[in-house]
């Protein structure tokens, strides 16, 4: 199939301005909106678990999920035995792979429900999520065939909680494509969805022993899953630190050149200049600082607006963050929905409050009492260069530029060291390319939000700092799942 022409589609998903999807989805997740779940290592072998521990929801703390059984380090041991490579065909592994979409969108209800309770997904995220996930299985599916090289052999697959779903899918997806075998380990804070997910992937034709569910903390199971010879590979998505902290195992433990496929951070910005559109400029701002609680590595940091149109600017984006509703994701009207954990509430919170010392809180909307809710805050900066790291939730920093300035704007932009998402609203056709030209980031949005990259469409991930590559959801990635081969058969 031609995967960049008319046979590849992307998921159908939801439409949550319809009526008749919206009481499709209330019908299938209802089910869901108080059941218990389990969570746990899923191996080719006996299970020891460690000590289990409670999941619950991060916008009602009182909402408890089920129990989560983390995987001993024997555990850790029996799937490292038991892992091989998959065996099967090409066509095999991509009829896998199709009918685990098939599964997930049959599972709807389940997912929109684990993702709402779980990692504090809103409706409109969690369908994006559902969607992003069955366009990864189908998208590498349709490139199993053409792959030139042969496997690797054991993958291990690291994901984060902010995309439970589509990222944790996204890996296996890839590395099974290849005809590896996978070694995955969910963040601690998204068993449950990971958990569920494997499952579906198993009852779609993955073998057990081909891909292992490990879910545990990075020091207990993701060291050992990443300090082993019998891997042949890593891919991760998360921080820059642990990437560096995997790339040094790795060197230390495995084959030279194994490969390290890594999506870490981001210092991402936008510029808004005087001829953007300013109604559409807000939206997009809003959304690529606000939605998923600012919890993406794509989400803007820091906005530039052009000094002679900043204050009317200004004014209309703190009127829109006022709409802005705080609430729990179950419910349809969430915009913006909890952190993560206590953890990450207390730091970005510590983190506000230091700016208010500042006096550099420009705007700022009120959270919910209860649960991990950080109010959506607008910071006043002089660039990019004072932010001095990424804050994983919903802050946005705003700079004033003069137009004269634009280059040192993007140079201290580049001078972050991060490469992932870059935004600009402007009318000059002329400035759309200088931008783009010498802006260094992985994927470049023109006059819309800098969020959502879509399978096939825009292939997602950075440079510097932010990442590795290959990008995902693009046509080189399964390429680095496959090592290297000529075949000279003589007869
Ligand atoms: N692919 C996501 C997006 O385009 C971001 C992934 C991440 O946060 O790790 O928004």
């Amino acid at each position: 199939p031609d995967l960049f022409g008319k046979d590849r589609r992307n998921a159908k998903g939801w439409d949550l301005t319809d009526a008749r999807d919206l009481e499709s989805i209330a019908q299938a997740r209802g089910p869901w909106a108080d059941a218990t779940f389990v969570a746990g290592p899923l191996i080719a072998g006996t299970v020891a678990g460690g000590a289990p521990y409670d999941a619950r929801n991060p916008a009602r703390p009182d909402d408890l999920l089920g129990q989560v059984t983390p995987a001993a380090p024997q555990d850790v041991q029996t799937a490292l035995a038991a892992a091989t490579a998959w065996q099967a065909d090409a066509a095999t592994r991509a009829t896998v792979l199709n009918r685990a979409a098939d599964l997930y969108e049959q599972h709807f209800g389940a997912f929109f429900a684990i993702l709402a309770r779980e990692a504090g997904k809103s409706q409109l995220d969690a369908v994006g999520e559902l969607r992003e996930a069955v366009d990864f299985l189908r998208y590498y599916a349709g490139q199993a065939d053409g792959l030139t090289h042969p496997a690797r052999g054991v993958f291990t697959c690291i994901s984060p909680w902010n995309f439970p779903l589509a990222i944790f899918t996204g890996q296996i997806a890839g590395a099974l494509s290849a005809g590896n075998g996978v070694l995955a380990k969910p963040a601690e804070q998204t068993p449950i969805t990971a958990h569920y997910a494997a499952r579906l992937l198993h009852d779609a034709g993955a073998p057990r022993d081909v891909l292992q569910l490990l879910p545990g903390d990075g020091a207990t199971v993701g060291a050992a899953l990443t300090s082993d010879a019998r891997v042949h590979g890593v891919a991760f998505t998360g921080s820059t630190d642990t990437a560096k902290l995997i790339q040094r195992a790795m060197a230390d433990h495995m084959a030279p050149g194994a490969p390290l496929i890594a999506e870490t951070g981001g210092l991402n910005a936008m510029i808004v200049d005087s001829t953007a559109l300013p109604e559409q400029a807000v939206r997009d701002v809003l959304a690529s600082s606000f939605q998923s609680a600012g919890q993406r590595c794509s989400a803007l940091r820091c906005l530039y607006v052009q000094e002679d149109v900043a204050p009317e600017f200004e004014r209309m984006l703190f009127g829109a963050m006022d709409e802005l509703r705080l609430d729990d994701p179950w419910h349809l009207a969430s915009d913006v929905g909890p952190v993560i954990d206590a953890d990450a509430h207390s730091q970005i919170a510590d983190y506000v409050a230091a700016a208010r010392a500042e006096g550099r809180v420009l705007h700022e909307l009120n959270a919910p009492e209860q649960g991990h809710f950080v109010a959506p805050v607008a910071l006043r900066v002089r660039g990019i260069a004072d932010l001095k790291r990424e804050v994983f939730g919903p802050v946005l920093h705003i700079a004033r530029f003069k137009a004269s300035d634009l280059d040192r704007v993007i140079a201290d932009v580049n001078a972050t060291g991060y490469g992932l998402t870059f935004g600009l609203h402007t009318r000059i056709d002329g400035r759309v390319q200088h931008v783009v030209d010498r802006v260094h980031a992985g994927n470049m949005y023109v006059n819309r939000n800098q969020i959502g990259a879509i399978v096939g469409s825009q292939p997602f991930g950075g440079e510097g700092l932010s990442g590795t590559g290959p990008k995902a959801g693009g046509p080189h990635y399964l390429a680095r799942f496959t090592g290297a081969q000529a075949q000279t058969v003589t007869r």
